[in-house]
C-alpha cells in the first residue's frame, strides 16, 4: 500500500527502506525492491514486517542508485513471498510496483497467456509487468503509454527497465503518486512523509498522469502523451 522510488546517485536500498517506514501507517503485509545493478535488475520480497526486508538487505547487500520499493496490502493473491511486489514480466526486462486493483486482470492475463506470457504470482499487478515487456520496442515511455491504455481499474506505478538504467517511469489513476525533486536526485512516493527527508519541492500528479524521471530531469505527460507543466509544490509542514 505504499510506493517509493528513487534515481540518482546515492545507494538507493537505505533510502527506499526509509521511506517505506514512513509509509507503514497506510498498513501492510509484505514489502520489497527492485534495484538495478550490473548484473539486471534485482528483486527482494518478503512477507511479513519491514524489518525482515531491511535485514535481508543489510546482510546481503545490492548496489545500484536506480530503484523502486513497496509495501503491499494484498487485494489478489495471498500474502506471501512470491506475490509480494515488485513483479518482474516474463522476460526479466521489467519490474513494477503498483498501489491499486487492475479491474479487467483476468482478461489481460488469459490474452498475455496466449502469446506466451508465464504468470508465476496470483496477483493481479503481474500483468502489468508482463503487458509493459509485451509492447516493449526500443522505449519504455511508449510501452508504459500503451499499457495503461489497457489497464482499467485505479493504480499508482512505478517501472524500471533492464534496458534504459537511467530512467524512472511512474502513472496514477485514482490512486495517489507524488514525485519529489532533488539535485541531481529524484523521487517518487505514494505520499510526502516519504519524501520529506531528501526534498521540500514536490509534484503533485493528476489522474491519467505520467512522469518520467532521470536524476536531472523529470518530465510530466497527459493521458494523450502531452506535456505537461506543473508548478513546484512547497511542502511547509513537517512531521
Ligand atoms: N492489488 C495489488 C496486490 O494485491 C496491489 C495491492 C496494494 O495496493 O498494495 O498485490
Amino acid at each position: 500500500c505504499g510506493i517509493v522510488g528513487y534515481i540518482g546517485e546515492q545507494q538507493t536500498a537505505p533510502i527506499l527502506i526509509e521511506g517505506l517506514q514512513k509509509l507503514e501507517y497506510r498498513g501492510y503485509d509484505s514489502a520489497g525492491v527492485a534495484i538495478y545493478t550490473d548484473q539486471g535488475i534485482a528483486v527482494k520480497k518478503f512477507k511479513g514486517r519491514l524489518a525482515v526486508l531491511e535485514e535481508h538487505l543489510n546482510k546481503h547487500r545490492v548496489p545500484g542508485t536506480l530503484g523502486i520499493g513497496h509495501t503491499r496490502w494484498a487485494t489478489h493473491g495471498e500474502p506471501n513471498d512470491i506475490n509480494a511486489h515488485p513483479h518482474s514480466s516474463y522476460g526479466g526486462k521489467i519490474a513494477v510496483v503498483h498501489n491499486g486493483i487492475i479491474e479487467n486482470y483476468m482478461r489481460l492475463k488469459e490474452w498475455l497467456s496466449t502469446l506466451g506470457a508465464e504468470f508465476t504470482t496470483e496477483t493481479d499487478t503481474e500483468v502489468i509487468a508482463h503487458l509493459i515487456e509485451h509492447y516493449y520496442e526500443g522505449d519504455l515511455i511508449q510501452a508504459v503509454q500503451k499499457a495503461v491504455h489497457r489497464m482499467e481499474g485505479a493504480y499508482a506505478i512505478g517501472v524500471i527497465c533492464k534496458d534504459e538504467p537511467n530512467k524512472m517511469v511512474a502513472v496514477r489513476k485514482d490512486s495517489p503518486l507524488v514525485v519529489g525533486i532533488g539535485q541531481g536526485e529524484n523521487y517518487i512516493a505514494s505520499d510526502i512523509p516519504a519524501l520529506l527527508k531528501y526534498t521540500r519541492d514536490v509534484y503533485f500528479l493528476e489522474d491519467g498522469e505520467m512522469a518520467v524521471l532521470t536524476k536531472d530531469n523529470i518530465d510530466i505527460f497527459d493521458e494523450l502523451g502531452m506535456p505537461v507543466e506543473r508548478s513546484i509544490y512547497k511542502v511547509t509542514w513537517d512531521l
